[in-house]
């Protein structure tokens, strides 16, 4: 069990990043679960706004698993070129739909278990879906929740799944998606990876790691991003 002062300590820092980032949510637009799954594949080595872009060309030619197993190869890879990685990412697509074909009727399964088995498709990926899609609590453990779940001492693990473990452990199940949104929101915006914007921080006070960027106001102010960058 972790300790309660972890606990108070964690659950404060979480209800200020609420209070700071009311708007948090995914930063990927999706309309249905296939959606949602499709774009945080492609959302790998590139940023969010980017795949926003090609999403409505993407689904307007191929709505459904059915329609994007059967993708001729060629348009398929123009369509995602602007992401880069266009040969690996459209070979992820064609296995990813055809087995939601071939396993599940044409549907995402809402289930961890499930989603994990399908092509290209980890943890991470798994827990976007099902938090947002699917209002199944998960937290997802992208580069920048590790980095700042660390920098906050909630734990010491590096292993991503160790990390959704221990993390998990100090909040309540249905905080788990906001929560991964929230700290998601503040790595992008101002707890960066080099040069943390610790003079502009609102949970400078709990944090372990103050100190780590800049702490002059003026300095730290000049780091911080209005808009995060994936
Ligand atoms: S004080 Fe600095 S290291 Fe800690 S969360 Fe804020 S920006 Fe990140």
């Amino acid at each position: 069990m972790p300790d309660t002062a972890l606990v108070r300590r964690a659950r404060k820092v979480d209800r200020v990043l609420g209070e700071t980032y009311p708007d948090a949510k995914c930063e990927l637009d999706f309309d249905d679960p296939f959606q949602l799954l499709v774009v945080t594949v492609l959302s790998a080595q590139t940023t969010d706004k980017r795949v926003n872009k090609v999403r409505p060309v993407l689904f307007g030619a191929y709505p459904t698993p059915a329609a994007m197993a059967e993708a001729d190869r060629a348009k398929l890879e123009e369509i995602v070129g602007p992401l880069g990685f266009f040969r690996a990412k459209t070979e992820s697509l064609l296995k990813l739909s055809a087995a939601l074909v071939e396993r599940y009727d044409g549907e995402v399964p809402g289930r961890l278990d499930d989603l994990v088995t399908l092509p290209g498709v980890g943890r991470k990926t798994a827990n976007v879906v099902l938090g947002n899609a699917f209002d199944v609590p998960g937290i997802t453990v992208d580069t920048h929740f590790g980095r700042l779940v660390r920098r906050f001492g909630w734990t010491d693990e590096t292993d991503p799944v160790k990390v959704e473990h221990a993390v998990g452990a100090l909040f309540p199940k249905r905080d788990w998606t906001m929560l991964s949104h929230h700290v998601i929101w503040h790595g992008r915006r101002i707890c960066h990876a080099r040069k943390p914007a610790c003079g502009a921080c609102p949970v400078a006070r709990w944090c372990p790691a103050y100190g780590e960027g800049p702490t002059d106001a003026a300095e730290a102010a000049k780091l911080v991003r209005a808009e995060g960058r994936a």
